[in-house]
């Protein structure tokens, strides 16, 4: 029986995919094309992994073809693929519609033609369907699993990261909705895993480029940066790669993940944190760098809401990675790819 991986080809994906292979599992890929599909297969070289194309997410029945031909075959599916990306023409054709489609297209696939074989579905939800924006400078407020996103379809749509936390929103929305509409005549359990921003390395060195993906590019922006000019002003929660994928596969084996949100995210931060861990941890960097205002880091002391994820850390049992390691793990590979470690 396999683990079917969704956005198999994106950041998070491919650590989820080593992840399911580390534990020994056969996993079948998903990827928009077969041509990133066989490009996948040949970077693990793993006999375990197979890929195969989905085409847009945006398509309801971009699923159908995997269900009717491997349903059977499919125990356990992880649905990470949603837009990722702040560079696009339009909120709705670019972020919100594939978001919704993809998680409602999935679902309604496994209902069609895996009903009774696939036992358990993992969602990669985000942070960004947690707190209500407008409050997060308000200290008397917390946030938590239980929280949701007040944003709507039409408020969402004025820049792309609000637009982004509305496609997270609604389409985590539309899955409970749908696990609640179908749980007495689907077999799955269903939870969400909720990464703040996702920081760590990329599986594979190659996949190293002048630019990273858009969460990692924050640090890659400040372990490049010769002045705080060049250092976009940042300051939210943060979590570890290896942490999110591993709580992805946790959340298909363990009972006592099923049927909840967990809120992966270890802390805050500022990129003023990230120039203190650069400064201190890696000397060639030292002068070439700014210093900024060392004093003006939140990792230890964040202000405004208080933003809190005990429920989830109990469940897990062990403790989430810090933002040493994060920055650490992520510039050793930018370094050793640039030969400057
Ligand atoms: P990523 O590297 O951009 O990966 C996104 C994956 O989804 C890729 O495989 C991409 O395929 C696929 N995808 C996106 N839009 C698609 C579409 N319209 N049709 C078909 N496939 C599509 O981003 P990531 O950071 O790994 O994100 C993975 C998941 O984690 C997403 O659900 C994201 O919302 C969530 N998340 C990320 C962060 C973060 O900080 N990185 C934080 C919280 C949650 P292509 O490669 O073909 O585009």
């Amino acid at each position: 029986m396999s683990v079917f991986v969704t956005g198999a080809t994106g950041f998070l994906g491919k650590h989820v995919v080593k992840e399911c292979l580390d534990k020994n599992y056969t996993v079948i890929a998903a990827a928009r094309d077969q041509e990133k599909g066989d490009a996948l297969v040949r970077q693990f070289n793993n006999p375990n992994l197979s890929a195969v194309s989905i085409g847009d997410l945006e398509k309801l029945d971009a699923f159908d073809e995997t269900f009717k031909n491997h349903g059977n075959h499919i125990k356990y599916v992880i649905h990470c693929a949603s837009p990722a990306k702040w560079d696009i023409y339009s909120y709705e054709k670019d972020l919100l519609i594939p978001a919704r489609n993809g998680v409602r297209g999935i679902l309604e696939s496994i209902k069609k033609y895996a009903s009774d074989s696939v036992e358990n579905v993992v969602m990669t939800s985000s942070f960004m369907a947690i707190p209500d924006f407008s409050k997060m400078g308000d200290n008397s407020i917390t946030f938590n699993e239980d929280s949701w996103n007040p944003t709507t379809w039409e408020t969402c749509q004025t820049d792309p990261l609000n637009a982004y936390a509305g496609s997270k929103t609604f389409a985590e929305q539309e899955a409970w909705k749908f696990y609640e509409e179908n749980k007495d005549v689907v077999k799955f359990k269903f939870s969400t895993v909720l990464p703040s921003y996702i920081f760590g390395p990329q599986v594979f060195d190659t996949d190293v480029h002048e630019h990273l993906n858009a969460s990692n590019e924050t640090i890659n922006q400040v372990l490049h940066a010769t002045k705080m000019e060049d250092i976009q002003p940042l300051s939210t929660q943060f979590c570890s790669v290896k942490d999110v994928a591993r709580v992805h596969v946790l959340a298909l084996e363990q009972n006592n993940l099923s049927g909840k949100r967990l809120f992966v995210t270890s802390g805050a931060f500022d990129v003023q944190d990230i120039l203190n861990h650069l400064n201190a941890d890696f000397p060639q960097l030292k002068g070439n760098i700014p210093v900024g205002t060392p004093s003006k880091g939140i990792e230890i002391n964040p202000p405004g809401a208080v933003i809190e994820n005990k429920r989830t850390r109990e469940l897990l049992g062990f403790p989430l990675k810090s933002l040493k390691q994060c920055v650490d793990d992520v510039t050793k590979q930018v370094l050793r790819h640039e030969g400057r470690l």
